[in-house]
């Protein structure tokens, strides 16, 4: 390992100095710098990947505590388990940032149950044809994914409850909800949204962002044609049977109807029997979830301070907060470990850094951003200065790059061909999250930075019961890890 490491040191050393040589005076000084900054991201990349924390972390967290909703008391635990955690690193400090959360609780009993007097048919279709769905070669090959009459179908984040029947109505785009709804066809029925994600956008990002209105605002884009439920589509490329939850909201004026999500693989299901133009299907949906009183939570925090600049902050951090279905594996744990580790791995190299670095972990990103906009607030009440604010909030797949501000990217880009040689250096325009949004608003002049890993695989897990810590890659995660911890040394090293 020695020798390995050694070696590699060197070569990336030649390599990467002399693309900075070219065009510079102070020649001599650059290759000083130069030799210093690769021998320590090496030293970053190979500590992350011999001797790293987050993965067990992450376990920790995922079994321990486990799914992490805003205002639950499983939240409660886990901030608990975070200040333990991070106090037993010995950060210069470790706190906690007290913040009212909403309270959205699921039922016990969600049911969405499919009446149909086809449903034979049905499932002759499912046996005839070669259905395009994933679960289907896996395991079991020809399961009922219809249960037996229940459909696994939890309440969006938000919903109310109630019990409404109503005969299926299936629509694929918002154009065709329109129409259908002028015509006074969607009064007393329950609506699939079904616009499936598009393929071929390679950042699955896009993807998601292109559909998701539909299970944000998809009770009363219904409602106001008088439906009196939603089914919408889970946002996923994947064909399977693991519905995805996420946020959906209200709008002031117009009737709160339940909504939930259906797994994409029975949404294709339900599309193909109203299609067929029978007897109507039924759709009996029974929701328990309800909004209780705000409850107060916490941001976590840890800290190093600066020695050169101390009042000058350089923020990284994901959100604590989960939905209830998985264990909020990758969303957000990872994110919380990259930079918990960013911090641990710069302090156990000894690194002293010349601003305050500051490891955050958001709490009600998921449906309210409450923590980071709390966060933002304290910040500006107390006169402190951020310089730049890093998230990660885009899974624990292998790293790719980074988006950043334009001021940033200039500063950094001078090193990509350094994070390139770990596989980390596609550096793009525009930075950020939901969670450092508001120091920006707040402040235009703080740079936002964002972690790009690979996205082909989130959404297979995003929301879902999928995204448990046994679908995290060790490795994926430790680089991720390393990648951000490379980015908050150049930028502690470059900004003033
Ligand atoms: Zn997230």
């Amino acid at each position: 390992m020695e020798w390995g490491f050694t070696r590699f040191s060197k070569k990336h050393f030649l390599h990467l100095s002399l693309g900075l040589l070219v065009g510079c005076w102070n020649i001599q000084s650059v290759v000083a710098q130069s030799a210093k900054d690769s021998i320590f991201m090496a030293q970053i990349v190979a500590e992350a990947l011999n001797n790293g924390h987050s993965y067990k972390q992450l376990g920790a967290l995922c079994k321990e505590v486990g799914p992490r909703l805003s205002g639950s008391d499983n939240a409660e635990k886990g901030v608990q388990w975070a200040q333990q955690m991070l106090s037993s690193y010995g950060f210069d400090s470790v706190y906690t940032q007290p913040v009212m959360v909403p309270r959205w609780e699921r039922g016990t009993e969600d049911r969405v149950t499919l009446l149909s007097q086809n449903l034979s048919e049905l499932y002759k279709y499912l046996s005839e044809n070669d259905y395009n769905c994933e679960t289907y070669n896996e395991a079991h090959p020809k399961p009922n994914p219809l249960g037996i009459y229940g459909l696994e179908c939890p309440a969006l984040g938000g919903s109310v409850g109630g019990s409404v029947l109503g005969p299926l109505v299936v629509v694929n785009s918002e154009r065709e909800l329109d129409s259908l709804g002028g015509l006074g066809q969607l009064l007393g029925r329950v609506v699939l949204l079904n616009r499936p994600f598009e393929k071929d956008f390679i950042n699955t990002f896009a993807a998601y962002s292109s559909c998701v209105t539909q299970r944000v605002n998809g009770a009363p884009l219904c409602a106001k044609y008088g439906a009196t439920g939603v089914l919408v589509r889970s946002m996923s490329h994947r064909c399977d049977l693991h519905a995805h939850t996420g946020v959906t909201h209200y709008q002031a004026g117009i009737d709160s109807i339940p909504i939930a999500a259906v797994a994409t693989g029975v949404a294709d299901l339900l599309d193909w029997l109203y299609r067929q133009q029978w007897e109507p299907a039924q759709i009996e949906m029974q929701l328990g979830c309800q909004t209780l009183p705000d409850r107060m939570s916490a941001n976590s925090i840890a800290e190093t301070r600066g020695r050169e600049f101390p009042n000058k902050i350089i923020a990284f951090g994901g959100h604590f907060d989960s939905w209830d279905e998985g264990e909020g594996a990758h969303d957000d744990g990872a994110g919380c470990m990259h930079t918990f580790e960013a911090l641990r791995l710069l302090k156990t190299l000894g690194y002293q850094p010349r601003h305050t670095l500051r490891c955050v972990w958001w709490i009600n990103e998921e449906n309210g951003l409450k923590g980071a906009l709390k966060y933002a607030e304290l910040c500006a009440n107390e006169g402190q200065q951020h310089i730049a604010a890093l998230e990660s909030d885009r899974g624990g797949f292998v790293p790719r790059g980074f988006g950043l501000d334009s001021s940033l990217l200039a500063l950094i880009k001078p090193y990509q061909p350094w994070l390139a040689a770990y596989g980390f250096g596609e550096l793009t325009l525009g930075g950020g999250g939901a969670d450092v949004g508001p120091l920006k608003r707040q402040d235009p002049s703080v740079g936002l930075v964002g972690f790009i890993p690979d996205s082909q695989r989130y959404f297979d897990v995003h929301h879902a019961e999928t995204d448990v810590f046994e679908n995290v890659n060790r490795r994926e995660l430790e680089l991720g890890a390393a990648a951000v911890a490379c980015m908050i040394y150049l930028l502690d090293q470059t900004l003033d």
